[in-house]
């Protein structure tokens, strides 16, 4: 699938109390767009969509003040903060029936606006997805950029699929954010979800700047709950560990009742150490394996409920 006519873009963006920011970012944005649709890079009907996450400050008057002179840029406002992962799928599903293909981005300029541009180089040679991935980490501190990357290798020992480097700047196509938004699960772990949507996808480099205004809404704790829900809400792996311990501490118990019997045959134990180490052993084995099998049909109940689709089409040929 290349893509030859010029293409409608939407640029979505969460914003949760960016009253600091917002006006840098409007500018800019406004700068980019002007200068794309006379490049004739994007369509005139191309817009930003901004999310307003709930916002305590005046963000949102921020957002209806600027639609109202520029229609170019657009306006959600959700009712309650629900997060950055929640917020950002609130965009994509309400911007994408608008446009060709959506650009997801921060509210901050952290990430290169102008690495759009190569994003829609990729997009126009037929690929779905665009991941803008981070060159290097040095505009992090010293302790988000150690557990970022601890977290993503462990997250990839368990078996999810993610891309090293990446947030959430990435273009995608309409047909892939389609696709996304056939999954109803509501603990959402975009970083996951959109690698494993499969279709043609590539890869972009770029360097995050630091903040320009304003300060990360992303503090510690909601940083480890998404690192949480990236575990919890792709790997059933924990729970197949657990079941495999269980196997061992009973294949040990069984071991250990040997024994507990041979030494009380030769006649070396005190009374009652003999069912005393039996119940602990066995009975904590048996316990153990029943937890871990239960934890099986849990994890099969889980997936299920997530009721994700069982494949997606890319193409046919009819
Ligand atoms: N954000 C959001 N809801 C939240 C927290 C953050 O929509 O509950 C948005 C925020 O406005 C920004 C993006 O998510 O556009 C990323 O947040 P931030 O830049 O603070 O994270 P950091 O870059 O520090 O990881
Ligand atoms: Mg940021």
């Amino acid at each position: 699938m290349t893509v030859t006519t010029i293409p409608t873009v939407g640029i979505i963006i969460p914003c949760y109390n960016e009253k600091e920011v917002l006006p840098l970012t409007i500018d800019a944005m406004r700068r980019f767009l002007k200068n794309w649709k006379e490049m004739r890079l994007i369509s005139e009907e191309s817009f930003v969509l901004f999310v307003d996450d709930g916002s305590r400050d005046d963000t949102w008057s921020q957002i209806e003040h600027v639609h109202a002179m520029d229609e170019q840029f657009r306006g959600l406002k959700l009712a309650h903060n629900v997060g950055h992962q929640n917020a950002l799928f609130a965009g994509l599903a309400e911007g994408h029936p608008h446009a060709d293909c959506v650009v997801s981005m921060d509210a901050d300029l952290q990430d290169d606006v102008e690495v759009i541009e190569r994003f829609l180089v990729e997009y126009a040679k037929g690929n779905d997805i665009v991941y803008g991935v981070r060159v290097d980490r040095q505009s992090d501190s010293w302790f988000k950029r150690s557990t970022a990357q601890g977290f993503y290798r462990f997250i990839d020992w368990l078996g999810v699929e993610t891309i090293l480097n990446h947030a959430d700047y990435r273009l995608m196509s309409r047909r892939a954010v389609e696709t996304l938004c056939a999954h109803p699960e509501r603990n959402l772990f975009l970083r996951g979800m959109v690698p494993a949507l499969g279709f043609q996808t590539t890869e972009v480099t770029y360097t995050r700047q630091p903040r320009p205004a304003g300060e990360s809404k992303y503090p510690l704790r909601k940083m480890l709950a998404l690192a949480w829900d990236g575990v919890t809400s792709f790997s059933v792996r924990p729970i197949k560990l657990l079941f495999l311990l269980s196997l061992f501490m009973l294949i040990v118990s069984f071991g250990f009742v040997g024994y507990a019997l041979y030494r009380r045959y030769e006649g070396e134990t005190m009374d009652g150490w003999t069912s005393l180490m039996m119940s602990i052993w066995f009975i904590g084995g048996l316990q153990l394996f029943g937890i871990g099998l239960i934890g099986e049909y849990i994890g099969k109940i889980y997936q299920e409920v997530k009721r994700r689709p069982r494949y997606i089409v890319e193409d046919k040929c009819e």
